[in-house]
């Protein structure tokens, strides 16, 4: 189960490999503000491997907010939002936007809408290295 895509100009590279359907594959709508504004459809499975890269990484925002704990990958030229990055104890772990998929029109699960205002920082890293999925930034 791959999957390809990236930014809109073409700039951001993403990999996706899940070990389900993507019909079967559960996604994330989060409530936070920045989904909201970017109308985020996400995927993390923790099974799966993401892999990103760029043609010129001079052109990837990697914009941080709230806890400042993530990479949140968005291209300066088109604007897309791929993915979110983060370190955590067992190595770098990633939540997909599905949207940015070549393929997004066959993720067709009804996303949940988790809320982590609150949450703890220490909760936070503890929460991605289990259900984000592992990453590879190709730099
Ligand atoms: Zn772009």
């Amino acid at each position: 189960m791959e999957h390809v895509g990236g930014c809109h100009c073409g700039n951001i590279q993403a990999w996706l490999r899940l070990s389900k359907p993507p019909s079967d594959s559960p996604l994330r709508a989060c409530s936070c503000s920045f989904c909201r504004a970017h109308q985020t459809r996400t995927v993390a499975d923790p099974a799966g491997l993401f892999q990103v890269t760029a043609k010129d990484w001079r052109l990837v925002e990697p914009y941080r907010f709230g806890s400042g704990t993530a990479d949140y990958l968005i291209c300066r030229r088109c604007g897309v939002y791929v993915a979110a990055i983060c370190e955590t104890t067992v190595g770098v772990r990633a939540v997909v936007n599905v949207n940015c998929l070549t393929d997004r029109a066959r993720f067709t699960q009804v996303p949940s809408t988790p809320d982590y205002d609150g949450e703890t920082k220490e909760a936070r890293l503890a929460r991605r290295a289990v259900n984000w999925m592992p990453a590879l930034v190709k730099r």
